[in-house]
């Protein structure tokens, strides 16, 4: 039983900004954290460094404050890791794929391990001055992640060898960063016999956390393309924080061919797409709102095309074929955005900027955005970042060129 003070600590089933999971940020078709907003101003991460973005002055500044550091000019191996912005571990080996996420005052990198070095949590504050360890894993990797409400949730792959079979076991844990106990706990636990495919794609909102699983269920045969439905376990769950429930979210009247397949956070609900599998099927999907807790699901848009994706900013709703254009499915030219108001007008409809090159990137943020872009030039090495004053209702269509504005290094 609650009682009535330990109620009252409840956190509410809404955004909070400066704790929370910022679903805005999320940017990519491909499980990537490569942007934060924090108190001070937006960090984006490049290569093996960290860098912060002065609104004030309009530069890229790597997040050090050591004065006699070279930062990401350094040349000499022996001196990386002493720079703050930089994320490179002391043993001279590369790092994996990297993510930062804010929470409560600080950033969060972690590093998801290269080869024999294993994945590593650091902390790091937003001045630049201080870069810690926070947690290192053992023989195991970590997969997809996010942080929220101080609590790192995360997918954890271990092989285990059970008479002399090598099996695999992935479960989402959790890990709180504010108890110095730094005590992993299961969330979900997989069925032991799935062929595990993904086990992530988490998204946090509020008193819940959201994640997928893609699998196949055990099978006699080779799974191919005519057999796959079969045996195709494709679920979406929906894990209640407070309750410590897991629960599986479910659409009525779908087929057995048909899954959810997306997931989006919009005005204090979920959206869900329904995608079917079935050969000759449709080119279209329907979309679903419902609760937080995936209760109450009712028809949000129908013959919406399929990989075409809503997103949300806080304020507004996108739709946008920006996965379908990085699936090669559709041309690059016909990348397009639509924006909607609370009450699913169609207020706007633009394109991404044509003077610079994005990959995979749905423009996202609140009133300002920042993206990150690279040369296109296979042979270079440049980057940077262009700030967008978002000015939705004035684009009627056409690139939003006129509000970007390069940020400078
Ligand atoms: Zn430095």
């Amino acid at each position: 039983m609650l009682c009535a003070a330990c109620k009252s600590k409840e956190l509410p089933d809404t955004y909070i900004e400066g704790s929370d999971y910022q679903y805005m940020n999320m940017e990519s078709l491909r499980f990537t954290l490569r942007h934060v907003r924090g108190s001070k101003g937006p960090y984006v991460l490049h290569g093996d460094y960290i860098y912060f973005i002065d609104e004030g002055s309009n530069l890229i500044l790597p997040l050090c404050n050591k004065a006699d550091c070279l930062h990401d000019q350094e040349t000499d191996p022996e001196k990386y890791a002493y720079c703050n912005a930089c994320m490179l571990p002391a043993d001279g080996f590369p790092t994996g794929q990297l993510g930062i996420s804010y929470c409560n005052g600080v950033l969060y990198c972690l590093d998801d391990g290269f080869n024999a070095s294993p994945p590593t949590l650091y902390r790091l504050s937003e001045d630049g001055s201080k870069k810690e360890q926070v947690y290192q894993w053992d023989n195991c990797s970590i997969n997809e992640w996010l942080i929220h409400r101080d609590v790192l949730y995360f997918t954890k792959q271990v092989h285990e060898n059970i008479d002399g079979k090598i099996k695999e076991n992935v479960q989402l844990m959790s890990l709180s960063l504010t108890d110095p106990a730094k005590k992993e706990k299961p969330v979900f636990s997989a069925d032991a016999d799935l062929d595990i495919f993904t086990l992530g794609k988490p998204k946090a909102y509020g008193n819940h956390l959201y994640f997928q699983i893609l699998a196949y269920t055990p099978s006699e045969e080779e799974i191919d393309d005519d057999n796959f439905l079969t045996y195709l376990y494709y679920k979406t769950f929906v894990y209640d924080i407070l309750n410590d429930t897991v629960t599986e979210i479910v659409l009525p009247g779908t087929s057995q061919t048909e899954f959810i397949s997306s997931l989006e956070l919009w005005n204090d609900k979920i959206l869900l797409s329904s995608f079917d599998f079935a050969p000759g099927g449709t080119a279209e999907s329907d979309w679903y709102i419902a609760e937080l807790d995936g209760s109450n699901p009712e028809i949000f848009m129908r013959d919406v095309p399929k990989y075409s994706s809503f997103v949300s900013d806080g304020t507004y709703l996108y739709l946008t074929n920006a996965h379908k254009v990085a699936r090669g499915e559709e041309d690059e030219d016909n990348l397009i955005y639509e924006v909607f108001d609370n009450n699913l007008e169609k207020i706007d409809t633009f394109k991404p900027p044509t003077t610079i090159i994005f990959h995979e990137i749905l423009p996202l943020g609140t009133d300002v955005m920042y993206l990150q872009y690279s040369s296109g030039d296979e042979n270079s090495t440049a980057w940077g970042v262009v700030q967008w004053d978002k000015q939705i209702g004035t684009y009627h269509g056409d690139p939003i060129d006129k509000d970007v504005v390069k940020i400078k290094r």
